[in-house]
């Protein structure tokens, strides 16, 4: 699993998604990061809550926030339009 996050970068995301969370003045994100937390408590963070595979760690880094890998997202991008 060498593209797999790496401990640091589990700790850097999990107190980027404790700020994103306490941000109150941005309700949706963060419900978001409070749901993303809890998916790390239960051992389930990094995998789409969609489809069950694994998110990239680059988008995981970029958006640690996202309950989604990147395919349900456009699929869910499309619908939204
Ligand atoms: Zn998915």
């Amino acid at each position: 699993m060498s593209d797999s996050l790496s401990a640091p970068q589990l700790l850097r995301i999990r107190a980027k998604l404790e700020a994103m969370a306490a941000e109150t003045s941005q309700l949706v994100r963060s419900q978001e990061a409070t749901a993303a937390l809890e998916r790390m408590r239960n051992g389930e963070f990094g995998v789409c809550v969609e489809c069950g595979d694994e998110i990239s760690p680059a988008r995981l880094a970029a958006k640690p926030e996202t309950p989604l890998c990147i395919d349900c997202q456009a699929l869910k991008d499309e619908e939204d339009v």
